[in-house]
């Protein structure tokens, strides 16, 4: 894993926010050039396909070796744990963690939107013309199929019953499950047997990280052409009207890593700006990405490289993390639901606000780490509370600016998370 350092700057952060700077401005500006060549909408397309692409590249090349990387990093992060107790008490220690990190999002963007009311402010007639247009766009059917699926079926659906079929699907739970199965049996079995074995794991982490080092290489341009394409699509009119709801969930999402930060600074008794350096790369690739997933490899190198945390935590903490650890997700889907009962005048009592809580934490474990799910997960959340599933309509408009907001939250917690676990782990672990 040494050899992977080699970064080709140090100071690649500062190119990677030039080039997220510039793909802003690039992306504002797109549209007016369009309209003032009069360009058909076959021509933007294809003008803005050609502007995706480095992004498009970029994220496949990250893709590319998730699914290896997740295995050799989960079984080599338990392998190096190297005993039973050790392990039992990192996992009795990282899930416990998880749900209390999602259950404090979820209450403080339910505490936010029921004090700001965001959803006060949206006129009715307003919400009736946005659900039409809606039944008539495309994802709703997307809607619908992930909105049938119960929390028990989830949870059914973690066992990985065709491991093959789970890698070609790229499910990630199911993977990481296998790969913690793997890890336990190459403890419990001796070492001479399992030397080629970790050796062939540590060859496959090792050239995995290399290709990180090579997609990280021209991170600036990939990020300036993601930022580019989102904008030239988006646009921002539509946070306008939205915009108490949209202050409601960035307003939460700064506070999450608020507590973030007060745990590194109080738990794993680390300067908080020192913590939030080391990380700034997986956040800008969270933020222009949208995906914990493709994001992982990265914040892998920087758990390693800059954070400086231990092997047998870290590969064991942030891969599962990115699965099943979603803070953003959770706080974002929690101030939705409320937001969304608060338009169709729906008032919830205090155990329909648990049952709200109960779920956001479910589903938000159960949310795939890729680029705006959050927000189809949320029908089923929306179900469960009595307001149309077809509400997301309204929302769907500022989704890929929150989703970018609530991905950089979710990878910061689970670095945050490897950060915290180390310092609660028990000193020795040769000693169990
Ligand atoms: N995009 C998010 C992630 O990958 C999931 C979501 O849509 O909330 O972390």
């Amino acid at each position: 894993m040494q050899e992977t350092s080699s970064e080709p700057s140090s100071k690649l952060w500062i190119k990677i926010l030039i080039g997220m700077g510039l793909g802003i401005l690039a992306g504002l500006i797109l549209p007016h050039l369009f309209e003032a060549a009069s360009l058909s909408d076959k021509s933007q397309i294809a003008i803005l396909d050609w502007v995706g692409l480095p992004g498009a590249l970029f994220i496949s090349l990250l893709k590319m070796i998730i699914v290896p990387l997740v295995i050799t990093s989960v079984i080599l992060g338990i392998a190096e744990a190297g005993s039973m107790s050790f392990l039992k008490s990192m996992g009795l220690r990282t899930v416990p963690y998880f749900i209390m990190t999602t259950i404090i999002a979820v209450t403080i963007g339910l505490t936010i939107t029921s004090i700001v009311r965001p959803g006060d402010a949206i006129q009715s007639e307003w919400a009736e013309q946005a659900m039409a247009e809606q039944q008539a766009s495309t994802s709703q059917s997307n809607i619908d199929q992930l909105a049938s699926l119960t929390i028990p079926d989830r949870i059914m659906n973690m066992i990985p019953t065709n491991p093959s079929s789970s890698i070609i699907e790229k499910d990630m739970l199911q993977i990481v499950i296998l790969s913690i199965i793997i890890g336990i049996i190459v403890v419990q079995l001796s070492s001479k047997e399992t030397k080629s074995f970790r050796e062939l794991c540590v060859f496959g982490q090792t050239a995995s990280m290399k290709v990180v080092s090579w997609a990280m290489a021209f991170a600036p341009l990939a990020v300036f052409s993601l930022m580019a394409g989102i904008l030239a699509q988006t646009g921002f009119e539509a946070l306008t009207t939205l915009g108490l709801y949209v202050f409601c969930v960035i307003a939460g999402l700064l506070t999450m890593l608020a507590v973030y930060l007060t745990f590194v600074l109080c738990i794993a008794r680390r300067s908080p700006l020192d913590f939030l350096a080391c990380i700034r790369n997986p956040q800008i690739i969270a933020f222009s990405t949208s995906s914990s997933a493709a994001t992982m490899p990265v914040s892998l190198k920087a758990a390693e490289e800059k954070l400086k945390l231990e092997g047998d935590i870290f590969r064991f903490v942030i891969p599962l993390g990115a699965t099943i650890n979603m803070d953003g997700t959770a706080l974002y889907q929690a101030t939705a639901a409320l937001f969304l009962c608060q338009v169709f005048g729906i008032d919830l009592s205090l155990s329909e606000m648990v049952l709200l809580v109960m779920t956001t934490v479910g589903a938000s474990i159960g949310t795939p780490a890729m680029p705006g799910v959050g927000i189809v997960v949320l029908a089923t959340i929306l179900t469960g509370i009595g307001v149309p599933p077809e509400g997301v309509g309204l929302i769907l408009a500022v989704d890929r600016i929150l989703d970018m907001c609530r991905t950089t939250i979710n990878v910061t917690g689970d670095l945050t998370a490897a950060t915290v676990l180390q310092a609660m782990m028990p000193q020795s672990k040769t000693a169990n």
